[in-house]
């Protein structure tokens, strides 16, 4: 995976905060975050071998990121640490109905430029997942990836708006969006009819996830969960996705295996509740 990692404070509040009013906080915990790491973890504890493309800065943030991410087992060979950097560190409103406001800041994340990714480290891969990060890194990546024969993986979250990630978007095989993102994308410029030979997903919250394939268009609706956090819940279900890729070249299982992991971690606390495999496969009821 390659893309941000963060620092989360995630604040309970009774409701999200609104220009009229306030909201009352009344719980604060902590922990890792940043969409390239949630993916990383989650993928790590389906078992897959996942290494993490970039970067944090040289302070106390950075180094518990840095330790969580090494206790969940992901390799941290291409993690830079920016001399004098400070680590991005998101505050998460989150609602009683795990609805969730994003506020804080991007700091060391943008610093992997296309120079510092050793492409070795890219062609070794049997997937690459981008997330948001440099536009100019993440289309160096994906097109060092392809040309390798590399699947690439694209979910640019909401950046994708205002940042121009053409490059990336024509190299990728597999494009992630929520229904939000897909709306404004495919009635821009990005690839609508261009994308009629790779695939689409579309994340649709507790709706669940159609994903559009040459093959064919696969629907599930997702799986009833009582929403606690949605935070990380995009992250959760791209590893529930792509595990299931690596593992059969099936989009109805993969579209499955993603809702559940989403669903799974919108009904926990935090940024890294995606199951770990057995906790997947309990909830799938495959017997093993
Ligand atoms: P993102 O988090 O990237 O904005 P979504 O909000 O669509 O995307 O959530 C990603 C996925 O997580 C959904 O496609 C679904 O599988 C799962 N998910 C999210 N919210 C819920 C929910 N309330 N109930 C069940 N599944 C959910």
């Amino acid at each position: 995976t390659a893309g941000h990692v963060n620092w989360d404070v995630t604040l309970r509040v009774d409701r999200l905060p609104e220009p009229d009013g306030e909201s009352r906080i009344s719980s604060l915990r902590s922990s890792g975050g940043g969409s390239a790491a949630n993916v990383a973890v989650a993928l790590s504890g389906l078992n897959v071998d996942t290494g993490l493309v970039g970067s944090v800065g040289d302070d106390e943030n950075g180094l518990l990121a840095r330790r969580e991410l090494d206790e969940a087992g992901v390799d941290l060979d291409g993690l830079l640490t920016v001399p004098d950097g400070q680590t991005a560190v998101k505050y998460l409103l989150v609602d009683e109905q795990g609805e969730v406001a994003v506020l804080g800041n991007d700091g060391a994340n943008e610093a992997v430029t296309p120079e510092d990714v050793d492409p070795d480290y890219v062609r070794a891969a049997d997937h690459v997942h981008l997330t948001s990060q440099r536009p100019d890194t993440a289309a160096s990546l994906a097109e060092t990836a392809s040309e390798a024969g590399v699947r690439v993986s694209f979910d640019p979250g909401r950046r994708l708006a205002d940042r121009d990630f053409s490059a990336a978007l024509d190299a990728a095989d597999i494009l992630f969006l929520n229904d939000r993102e897909a709306e404004s994308v495919l009635e821009s410029e990005y690839p609508g009819s261009e994308f009629d030979d790779r695939v689409l997903v579309v994340k649709r919250g507790s709706d669940g996830a159609v994903v559009h394939t040459p093959g064919g268009t696969y629907e599930h609706p997702g799986f009833g969960v009582d929403p606690v956090d949605t935070t990380g819940a995009g992250d959760a279900f791209a590893a529930g996705f792509v595990a299931a890729l690596l593992e059969s070249e099936d989009y109805e299982r993969a579209v499955e295996h993603g809702n559940a992991c989403g669903a799974l971690a919108a009904a926990e606390e935090g940024a890294r509740a995606a199951p770990t495999a057995s906790e997947l496969r309990a909830f799938l009821g495959e017997a093993f």
